[in-house]
């Protein structure tokens, strides 16, 4: 019988060579089985890996970022918009791969309709984080995406991006006049980011009355945001300060596309009067430990 079993054993083992040449060589049949493939593909893989490794290195710099920036929106407002990555092979691609390995700017902007981000930018899918909230206001929940934008997405930017005729800051400026009404429940909470930006820009101009103070309070609100992120977040205080990134305002103009960008200089003068300041937060990370989770870049 063990004879019978031997020859069986034997015969089918030849059928298998003649038919499956790899998998009856013994050992893990599923590795043999990819063998071949692998050996044939190997130069290839090595090859895409070396090309991720250096699209990462390619990562602008935060000059080349905002360069890039004023490019898109030069080609927006000439009307000779690219709209690039926004084809089919770049979903697939966004589908696949890191954000971090290609978005090259953080944006925090405006809720409003007339300020829509990445076409006054010229740019298309994975290339700009973005943040909306009216009045582009930095509050927690949305400092809190801006680390994720700086940090974990790794932009070499952020743009705080103010808007004329921002409806939330003439609110609010209202407001501070007394000329303001009834605002829905969850609205205060919101614009009172705003108002020492108001209060602000009326006291450095005393002479301008009524709804002219409205743009130099824009203008203000976009260097209150700056502040409240450098004061509550150690992170990008840090990520600013090594130069890996560059936090700069604009303000875009809604009714000629223009994005006007303010003088890099008054951030740097913001980020040394905040590490003056006794009240910054210090602890750059949260406890919890959910870093690693968070690190995935997915977000
Ligand atoms: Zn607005």
């Amino acid at each position: 019988m063990n004879r019978i079993i031997k020859l069986i054993i034997a015969a089918s083992c030849i059928f298998s060579l003649i038919m499956f040449p790899v998998a009856c060589g013994g050992g893990d049949d599923t590795a043999e089985h990819k063998a071949p493939v692998k050996k044939a593909e190997a130069k290839p893989e090595v090859k895409h890996e070396a090309t991720s490794v250096a699209e990462k290195k390619a990562k602008p710099s935060p000059d080349e970022a905002i360069a890039m920036l004023k490019a898109g929106n030069a080609r927006f407002v000439d009307g000779i918009s690219n709209h690039p990555n926004i084809n089919r092979a770049r979903l697939v691609q966004a589908g696949k791969e890191n954000q971090g390995d290609h978005a090259y700017a953080t944006v925090i902007s405006c809720s409003d309709s007339r300020v829509p981000v990445e076409l006054l930018f010229d740019a298309g899918v994975m290339d700009i984080f973005v943040i909306r909230v009216a009045g582009n206001v930095c509050d927690t929940d949305e400092i809190g995406s801006i680390e994720y934008g700086l940090c974990h997405v790794n932009t070499p930017v952020l743009v705080v991006l103010g808007h004329t005729q921002c409806g939330a800051v003439t609110a609010v400026t209202h407001a501070v006049h007394g000329t303001g009404h009834a605002l829905e429940r969850n609205i205060p909470p919101l614009v009172d980011n705003i108002e020492p930006a108001v209060r602000l820009a009326m006291s450095k101009h005393p002479d301008v009355h009524g709804n002219d103070i409205v743009p130099h309070a824009i203008e203000e609100n976009v260097w209150q945001g700056i502040e409240d992120l450098f004061m509550a977040s150690p992170a990008s205080r840090e990520i600013v300060t090594s130069g890996k990134a560059k936090v700069v305002g604009a303000i875009y103009d809604v009714g000629t596309g223009i994005v006007n960008w303010l003088p890099e200089s008054k951030t740097t003068d913001i980020l040394e009067n905040v590490e003056a300041n006794p009240d910054r937060a210090m602890d750059a990370m949260a406890g919890g430990g959910h870093a690693e989770e968070a690190a995935g870049g997915g977000h």
